[in-house]
């Protein structure tokens, strides 16, 4: 049998290499995982982790995906928007500390009012942020859900950046069976083959497309954290953005449980790593959730060959209201007490903070030429 030293040397992968990088929990190949993912990201897309400034806009959701604080049916959470001044603030604070990228999120809604209000957003805040800084405003990244391809058109436009335009949509599994059961909702919102059909539109759209998984979801095994790797290869994305799942009290899986704490990281970090080293050149953001998991959480991520990171900057008034899980961190700061402790512990991983630029994927530049 092949070592863990062998197996990461490689660029070309089987489906036994990658289940065995997913399963290590000796320390001293956890290690040697590691450092090949930290340095396989260094050596293709370089020593810089660039920020996007994460605006959770609304917890207005039209669906009920079980494993989410914010779905429809949790009566006990207080739902709020923030308004068009509050969002454009929020972008423009972050353009003044020199993010290059925001991304806006929200719970998931299709009518005719809410995608007019992200519109009128987007080109007030391409508006007021082109500067000699950022001549094409800043970057923008969307993680509204899955809407038309006419939608995702005119979303685009309205960015008025299309070097600087990006969407993330996870697929959250590649497995069916699960899809389904985290999405049974009467009436079958979601489903897989949706999603997909999604993240082709987005493409089309122009946009830098970016998709994701949980991992640890209960029922869920290593050949489909495998598969959702292979999957990531398939959609030919630009953007990976995964992270553990949590439960939540909102949520409709608490009797299901979650994966314990300590091994729950650790396959995170496994999974964060071997997608580093199978696909190289991709972007990976370190989610927020690692962080709920474990204070640092997020920079362990970028130590297993991340090289995004999205500080939270909504309004703090509005955050508790925003919990997708349990424990979500940064629920009482303030975006500057974020600001400076990040940049502080980001650089303790070795990597620097990339400061006014849009920060874009590599796999997209060499797929576009752009
Ligand atoms: N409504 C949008 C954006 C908000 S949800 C959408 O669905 O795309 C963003 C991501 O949060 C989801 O894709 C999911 O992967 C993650 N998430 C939701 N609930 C979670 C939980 N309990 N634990 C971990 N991640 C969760």
């Amino acid at each position: 049998m092949k070592s863990i030293t062998e197996i990461v040397k490689q660029t070309e992968f089987s489906d036994e290499d990658i289940v065995r990088l997913l399963a290590i929990t000796d320390p001293t190949e956890a290690e040697i995982l590691r450092q090949a993912a930290y340095d396989r990201a260094t050596h293709t897309v370089g020593n810089n982790v660039y920020y996007r400034g994460l605006i959770e806009f609304s917890n207005i959701c039209t669906l009920d995906c079980r494993y989410c604080g914010i779905r429809k049916s949790n009566h006990a959470v207080p739902r709020y928007e923030l308004d068009k001044e509050t969002i454009v603030n929020a972008a423009l604070w972050a353009a003044t500390n020199h993010y290059g990228s925001i991304c806006l999120q929200s719970g998931e809604r299709r009518d005719p009012k809410f995608i007019a209000f992200v519109t009128d957003v987007l080109k007030t805040i391409h508006e007021k942020t082109v500067s000699p800084e950022l001549p094409n405003g800043l970057g923008i990244t969307l993680s509204l859900g899955e809407q038309s391809f006419e939608v995702y058109k005119q979303w685009a436009q309205a960015s008025g950046n299309p070097i600087g335009l990006r969407y993330l949509l996870r697929f959250e599994t590649s497995n069916p069976k699960l899809f389904d059961h985290l999405h049974h909702a009467p009436g079958r919102e979601k489903a897989l083959q949706r999603r997909y059909q999604a993240l082709a539109d987005l493409r089309r759209a122009g946009y830098q497309v970016g998709s994701g998984v949980m991992i640890g979801i209960p029922g869920q095994t290593l050949q489909d954290l495998c598969q959702d790797i292979r999957t990531f290869q398939k959609l030919d994305l630009d953007m990976i953005g995964m992270g553990p799942y949590i439960t939540s009290e909102g949520g409709d899986m608490l009797g299901e449980g979650m994966m314990e704490e300590k091994a729950l990281m650790r396959l995170s970090l496994n999974m964060i790593a071997t997608t580093r080293l199978v696909i190289p050149d991709i972007n990976i953001a370190a989610a927020t959730a690692l962080h709920a998991l474990e204070e640092n959480g997020r920079e362990k991520g970028i130590l297993h060959g991340c090289n995004v990171i999205m500080p939270n900057i909504t309004p703090r008034i509005v955050r508790k209201n925003y919990q997708l899980y349990a424990n979500k961190p940064f629920i009482e700061q303030e975006p500057s007490d974020t600001n400076l402790y990040l940049q502080q512990s980001i650089q303790k991983t070795g990597r620097t903070v990339a400061l006014n630029v849009l920060g874009s994927s590599k796999h997209w530049k060499l797929r576009t030429g752009l």
